[in-house]
């Protein structure tokens, strides 16, 4: 009676696009947010070397660089150095 064996439920769905209004999706939105930077966003919008830059306050979740990046990036490569 319940039997439950047969899951393969075939629902014949077509492909339904979801379309949101006002935002078209284009290849950028899988890059990286970082200006000027062409690579394959791979966490939260970025690359991994810029996720770190944002992680560490460098830039703005849109890739905006911080008001005081100059200061930023020079400890954030200060940092860098000592790590390794
Ligand atoms: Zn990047």
């Amino acid at each position: 009676m319940a039997d439950k064996k047969n899951d393969k439920q075939d629902y014949s769905n077509p492909k339904v696009q979801t379309q949101v209004p006002g935002k078209v999706i284009s290849m950028d939105d899988y890059r990286c947010h970082a200006d000027g930077c062409k690579a394959k966003s791979t966490k939260a919008g970025f690359c991994e070397e810029h996720f770190a830059w944002f992680k560490a306050g460098l830039i703005t979740k849109e890739g905006a660089k911080a008001q005081d990046f100059e200061k930023k990036y020079y400890q954030y490569v200060a940092a860098q150095k000592k790590a390794a």
